[in-house]
């Protein structure tokens, strides 16, 4: 067979040197999804494709759970909606034991068409409308009120209502992390949280239930959970003491990082992400040593999303050409862009081959398919010189581009669910252009 022919260019070969970094990394392949050739499902269902290993999914759930209860009598988890709402996965976190964690009315839809029981949803967010605050006060949800406003939409709906609200605040405040995230909830430290409190106490139609706080994404140290926790155990002692009243949750969010490495991070997120232990640790010591009843202590809340599923999220594409840039680096242009892996704006992820190639890698740049500059997966990578045709795995993928995947230049490809036996389900199917003929709609002057 004729030999594709590359024009020539003089690199340095990385073969096997140690680097600054130690040892040569060698990128071994990836040939197998719990135990299904990666390119039987390419064949199968196309390239590029989502793969999620339901195994992978309830391990790291017990691994989780196990950690907070074994250190805390009262745990309840809540699936963030947003980090991946599938059905199928939400579905499979819902079997475990997790509750729904909402910040939409589409995405409260989704939970109650995912059976999952009205007060079993925690509704979170800054946009509830009155038709979503409505349903969720029948469905006697968690309501965690963001701002004042929605406070006094809440109060308005009381009115007519004969249902109580079931509500916490949410907060933000400082845990020693910076910039605070501080666009969410109500303020701790500066006693507009103490303020709200106060106000939804005084009202005497609806229940304060818990206190919330998310205080950021990819935390990297457990260390500001325990003062959130902390903080949040103060405020509900200080509750007790004027109102007589106990909060029965204190929800301290989710924001575990996952193992994947962030752009510019010296060292890769295997090496330094906590373990689920160590975040059990911090929090759990700061709600055990709060001064609540021993006969009354309140549930521990967790909305963990992105350490949960990342890894069980896979992205199988295929190379579509090599070129030489204009300064002579390496480009492989793939099948997958920056529209259904958004994360590689945040993330170095990691991009694997299929087969065994050798020692010899390159720096190389890895582009997208779209026709935008903007579309790099990895900027610089030490890549095997994968051909056209060949295919990669990309790893920890599960968490976040599902949902925030945009339908721009290409259509969205298929979710492939591997279940515990082995088998495959296509649980979304790829996109169509039945998506345009069903939502765009020509006047008649233009037909
Ligand atoms: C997004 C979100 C989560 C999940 O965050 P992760 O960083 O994915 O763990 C939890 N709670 C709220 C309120 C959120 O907005």
């Amino acid at each position: 067979m004729k030999k594709i022919y590359q024009r020539p260019t003089i690199t340095k070969i990385n073969e096997g040197m140690p680097s600054k970094f130690g040892n040569r990394a060698t990128l071994k392949a990836i040939t197998k999804i719990d135990g299904i050739d990666v390119h039987e499902i390419i064949n199968k269902y196309g390239s590029p494709v989502f793969v999620v290993s339901e195994k992978t999914i309830r391990e790291k759930y017990k691994q989780a759970y196990s950690a907070f209860s074994t250190r805390y009598p009262k745990v309840q988890f809540a699936w963030s909606y947003k980090t991946n709402y599938n059905d199928a996965v939400c579905r499979i976190f819902h079997q475990q034991g997790s509750w729904a964690e909402v910040v939409s009315g589409f995405e409260y839809q989704k939970a109650i068409n995912n059976s999952v029981a009205g007060n079993n949803i925690i509704f979170n967010g800054p946009s509830k409308s009155d038709e979503d605050l409505v349903l969720a006060i029948n469905n006697r949800s968690l309501i965690h009120i963001d701002h004042f406003d929605e406070l006094y939409q809440i109060i308005e709906l009381t009115k007519t209502l004969s249902e109580r609200p079931q509500v916490a605040i949410r907060m933000n405040m400082d845990t020693g992390v910076y910039p605070q995230w501080d666009r969410f909830g109500f303020n701790y430290d500066n006693g507009e949280a103490w303020t709200a409190i106060n106000r939804i106490m005084m009202n005497e139609k609806m229940d304060l239930r818990g206190l919330h706080a998310h205080i950021g994404t990819y935390m990297m140290t457990p260390e500001p959970y325990k003062v959130a926790a902390f903080k949040i155990a103060t405020l509900a002692n200080k509750i007790k003491q004027k109102w007589q009243h106990s909060i029965s949750y204190i929800d301290v969010g989710g924001g575990f990082a996952s193992q994947n490495t962030l752009k510019g991070a010296y060292l890769p997120g295997t090496d330094t992400t906590p373990s689920f232990d160590q975040y059990a640790q911090a929090i759990t010591d700061a709600i055990l040593s709060a001064d609540f009843d021993p006969q009354n202590m309140p549930f521990l809340f967790l909305e963990t999303g992105r350490a949960l599923i990342d890894d069980a999220g896979y992205l199988l594409g295929s190379v579509l050409a090599n070129k030489r840039l204009a300064d002579g680096r390496r480009a492989t242009i793939l099948d997958v862009g920056v529209n259904i892996l958004f994360t590689s704006f945040w993330y170095e992820h990691e991009v694997y081959p299929t087969k065994e190639t050798g020692f010899q890698t390159e720096d190389t740049i890895l582009y997208g398919p779209l026709c935008m500059n903007i579309d790099v997966v990895r900027q610089s990578i030490k890549f095997p010189l994968l051909k056209k045709g060949d295919n990669f795995v990309i790893k920890r993928v599960g968490a976040y581009n599902m949902t925030q995947w945009m339908q721009f230049i290409t259509l969205r490809p298929k979710i492939v669910l591997i279940d515990t036996n082995g088998e495959m389900h296509v649980i979304r199917n790829n996109e169509t252009l039945d998506v345009f003929k069903d939502s765009e709609i020509i006047p008649e002057h233009l037909r």
